[in-house]
């Protein structure tokens, strides 16, 4: 191809993504689709050496994160947070959970129904501890979030049980495109 095509596919493509912005920048103003969007969540694998997370973390995050360990209930700061905002990966900043589908599950970890995107959420089989379970993970950083159990609500009646240590919380104002 000439350099004119290249040219001509990349005013197309400006076109585009500037079509995608209107419609982001609608979604915002309605209600229960706060999430939009925001820098960073494409699924670049985020790869550390343990070294650099240490170095980043604080030691009760770099046991849950990076070694699987679990919070204390009732002892995290977010179990009880019902402030609207978006729930990221404390590792990479992924956005992983909406405050609309957090909901009261008594267990002192901050429970929620689905993930803003299936795919920001791995699953693993977690046969640790006598138990057969389904350890859940960012799917960007990996880092170990907790478990996901099929006794939550409709609409999904899944619970995703994680700990506040592997997130951090951006109220609703502070979110952005
Ligand atoms: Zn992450």
């Amino acid at each position: 191809m000439s350099w004119r095509s290249y040219f001509l596919i990349f005013i197309l493509l400006g076109s585009f993504a500037c079509t995608g912005g209107s419609q982001n920048t609608a979604q915002q103003s309605t209600e229960n689709q706060m999430y939009v969007p925001v820098k960073g969540d494409d699924l670049t694998k985020v790869e550390k050496s343990d070294e650099e997370w240490k170095a980043e973390l604080s030691n009760q995050e770099y046991n849950i994160l990076r070694q699987a360990g679990t919070e204390y209930a009732f002892s995290g700061d977010l179990w009880n947070n019902k402030q609207e905002g978006l729930y990221t990966c404390r590792g990479c900043g992924l956005p992983l959970f909406d405050s609309a589908t957090k909901f009261k599950s008594g267990t002192g970890w901050p429970s929620f129904y689905q993930p803003v995107k299936k795919a920001y959420v791995g699953e693993i089989v977690d046969r640790s501890h006598g138990m057969v379970r389904t350890e859940v993970v960012c799917a960007r950083c990996e880092g170990h979030l907790g478990h996901v159990f099929p006794d939550g609500p409709q609409p999904t009646g899944l619970r995703y049980c994680i700990n506040s240590a592997s997130l951090d919380f951006i109220p609703k104002s502070e979110v952005k495109e």
